[in-house]
């Protein structure tokens, strides 16, 4: 295959899944309501490809007994990895194009976004998630053009906390030996060079023992930090010598649950502030961008102005809205699913009672 005739194919797997409003896309996922607990589940309709879901008030009082909402597809709680990767690898291959895509997971804590991101286990394949399954596709694909098309792959692991970026720097304790590609010129010594899935596997788990052990012990902390997984790739056209750049960023962000402020105090209220102020930055930039406003306010928290490039102009992103069907989790589920509404730049208005 040539250099143009792979561009080509990626270029119409995505207009495949290209609907909605232009380079914003929004995937609502429900999770599984784990069983053993002693709760009660939402009522939640939904269809999956037109992507509507009917939320039911358990109070049932009111006007407000239904909310419907939009979006460009919902998973339910039986969808596999597999699926939802299927409807994210062309997006992720537009990466091979010289697009810059963000992926996010936003959701309350519990309603798994470690799960679509990562997956519940490292070394179970079928249960990866996006990430490992993106990395593992690229691979596969920078493999099967080398003949035409030379790739670097670079990745970079940051951690934002309190609105302080931690970049996972494996060089600087000497453990990751690979050396920098030369022109994969971003100018960061927290770059590491992968050459196979394997490689992305070893990374990750010391990225995640490195997390563990460190001195404020990240892990337990990490509902309330934005994981941020950045994938930078160059191309360059063996024959015509001509060079492609993307990147692909792989977020999965801080707990979006609002913390009581009469409850909390001291860190835990500083920690609710700072998430709360970057999850509404976040959301208004996307705001900005899904109704092409020519300003852009990117400035007004760490992780929009990391993602910057990334957001925006050709940029793609997608949004998956994790959902938890726990009846308690209701209040969360209609905010989260009205913050991503307002994200998709498709907000249907008053709720609208279903009979
Ligand atoms: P979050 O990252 O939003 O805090 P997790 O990804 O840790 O949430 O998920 C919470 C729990 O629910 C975990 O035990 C996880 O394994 C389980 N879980 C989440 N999504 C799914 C799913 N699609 N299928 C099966 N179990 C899931």
């Amino acid at each position: 295959k040539n250099y143009q005739v792979v561009v080509e194919e990626n270029r119409r797997l995505y207009n495949e899944v290209q609907e909605l409003k232009g380079n914003i896309r929004v995937y609502c996922r429900i999770r599984p309501f784990l069983k053993g607990q002693n709760k009660k589940e939402t009522s939640i309709e939904y269809t999956g490809e037109n992507g509507e879901l009917v939320v039911a008030n358990p109070l049932k009082q009111g006007k407000d007994t239904h909310r419907f909402f939009k979006f460009n597809k919902v998973f339910g709680p039986s969808s596999t990895q597999e699926e939802v990767f299927l409807d994210t690898q062309p997006l992720i291959r537009s990466l091979l194009d010289g697009y810059n895509v963000c992926i996010f997971a936003y959701g309350q804590t519990g309603s798994g976004k470690t799960y679509t991101m990562s997956g519940p286990s490292i070394n179970s394949e079928e249960h990866w998630g996006v990430n490992y399954r993106a990395l593992n596709d690229l691979f596969h694909l920078t493999q099967s053009s080398q003949n035409t098309v030379m790739y670097e792959v670079g990745v970079q692991m940051v951690e934002i906390y309190n609105e302080q970026l931690i970049f996972l720097n494996l060089h600087t304790l000497g453990i990751w030996n690979t050396a920098l590609p030369n022109g994969l010129a971003v100018p960061d010594a927290s770059m590491h060079c992968v050459r196979s899935t394997d490689d992305v596997l070893e990374l990750m788990n010391i990225g995640l023992m490195n997390r563990a052990v460190g001195a404020t012990a990240l892990n337990e902390k990490s509902s309330r930090s934005h994981s941020v997984l950045s994938v930078h790739v160059r191309g360059v056209d063996v024959k015509t010598d001509s060079e492609l750049r993307g990147s692909l960023h792989l977020v999965d962000l801080a707990g979006s649950e609002r913390i009581d402020r009469s409850e909390v105090t001291g860190d835990r209220l500083k920690e609710a502030q700072h998430i709360n102020k970057s999850l509404s930055a976040l959301g208004d930039v996307i705001f900005a961008l899904a109704h092409k406003n020519p300003h852009v306010p990117y400035r007004n928290s760490k992780l929009t102005q990391v993602l910057q490039n990334s957001l925006g102009g050709q940029a793609k992103t997608l949004m998956f809205v994790q959902i938890n069907p726990d009846e308690d989790s209701y209040a969360e589920t209609i905010s989260t699913l009205k913050f991503a509404e307002r994200v998709s730049g498709v907000e249907l208005g008053a709720a609208r009672n279903y009979k």
